[in-house]
């Protein structure tokens, strides 16, 4: 074991690889998350594409590991890497994803009824039945990659007899679902709007409508990429009684100094300018991946780029990167009854000796 702790920021899947890659090479390492579960956004990915079951079980894996969780604490509220740092870690990995959504900044967007993605995909798993009390409801969906139709048959499922819309202000062609994903949507009844750009959201209490404009393309822009534009007194309203925002998200850097000097990804999460990660302050790294196993593959880089960091600072050679699943270990099991990965809070601060609360309990057969 090492003397050299090392922190991590986020529990999503970069988080949780590079937690794994740095405990079995022993470093003893503290893994700091804001929401009470791991994961990140796995959480958020329909249940038909993803069940329960198997997430537990992969979880389960990180049981034993000389982890630290740390649950229900906001990098940018309650710490930061530098105060990390100053406690004593000697690495920090910033490993937050973009889980903040895109606002559309149009009028009534803060009414009941209108849900962002990410939450409505998470209660979604969590509770559908509290979204969605009754059928025969009208859903549209804003937005066009494959979170929008995530969320539109997700919706679909829980509309019989209703309706859902995805309303997008380009054409097919520039959509960024996979086309799995839209033939998926069109196979479930999932009904698509082209050319149509939100203006503003009607309502008193609750949504009753989408007021969007017709749009057409313009002339090329600067870098000949074709341009969008509104027609002029083409207004319509879309009647509907929920509407769900998927037009991105960003990371959320609210509190962390300018010091860092984040670069983002286009998918929004912030990375490490050098070619390690690390950012432009000594021992801070930070990166994120596009998809659960490019998240993986770069929390494992990062663990290696920490290790070697951390070996250089103090003369010894790195350590060569461990079997990542453990050789041929049986798979872990999830006891009966076991209700997902929860954490027990410890305070930031309280340094290493803080209250270890391992990931999912687990048997192993
Ligand atoms: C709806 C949806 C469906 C998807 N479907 C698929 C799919 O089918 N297949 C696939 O491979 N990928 C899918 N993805 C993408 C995949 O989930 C992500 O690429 C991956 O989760 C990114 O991992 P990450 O660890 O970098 O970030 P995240 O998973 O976003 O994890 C970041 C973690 O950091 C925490 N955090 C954020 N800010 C702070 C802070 N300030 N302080 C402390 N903690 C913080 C968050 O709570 C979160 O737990 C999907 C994503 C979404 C949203």
């Amino acid at each position: 074991r090492k003397e050299e702790r090392v922190a991590i920021i986020g529990g999503g899947p970069t988080g949780l690889m590079a937690a794994w890659d740095l405990a079995v090479r022993g470093h003893p390492v503290t893994l700091y998350e804001h929401e009470e579960f791991v994961g990140g956004q796995i959480n958020t990915i329909p249940r038909y594409h993803l069940d329960d079951e198997s997430l537990k079980i992969d979880l389960a894996r990180w049981k034993n590991l000389d982890i630290t969780w740390v649950a229900g604490k906001r990098a940018g509220v309650d710490y930061t890497p530098k105060s990390l740092l100053a406690e004593g870690y000697e690495a920090v990995l910033v490993a937050i994803g973009a889980s903040k959504p895109r606002e559309l900044n149009v009028p009534g967007e803060h009414l009941a009824g209108v849900y962002h993605a990410l939450p409505f995909l998470l209660a979604m798993n969590e509770r559908p039945g509290g979204l969605f009390g009754r059928t025969g409801r009208r859903v549209v969906v804003i937005g066009a990659g494959d979170v929008a139709l995530d969320a539109a048959r997700s919706a679909r499922r829980l509309t019989q007899g209703g309706e859902v819309l995805l309303v997008y202000r380009r054409g097919p062609e520039d959509m960024k679902a996979t086309p799995e994903e839209k033939s998926g949507g069109e196979i479930e009844g999932v009904r698509f709007i082209f050319y149509r750009a939100p203006k503003a959201i009607l309502g008193q209490d609750h949504v009753e409508g989408l007021v969007v404009e017709r749009t057409t393309h313009g002339p090329p822009d600067a870098k000949g990429r074709r341009s969008l534009v509104t027609v002029p007194h083409s207004e319509e309203t879309i009647e509907c009684d929920m509407i769900i925002v998927a037009v991105g998200e960003v990371a959320d850097v609210s509190g962390f100094d300018p010091d860092y000097d984040f670069k983002f990804s286009s998918m929004g999460w912030p990375e490490g300018k050098r070619p390690d990660w690390m950012t432009d302050v000594e021992g801070v790294f930070a990166t994120g991946g596009r998809s659960v196993v490019h998240a993986m593959a770069a929390g494992g880089r990062a663990a290696a780029a920490i290790d070697a960091y951390l070996a250089k600072k103090h003369g010894r050679a790195p350590e060569p990167r461990p079997d990542p699943f453990g050789g041929s270990e049986p798979p872990p099991v999830v006891p009966p009854g076991y209700g997902g990965a929860t954490w027990t809070p410890v305070t930031p601060g309280s340094g290493h000796g803080a209250t270890r609360s391992p990931a999912p309990p687990t048997t192993t057969s």
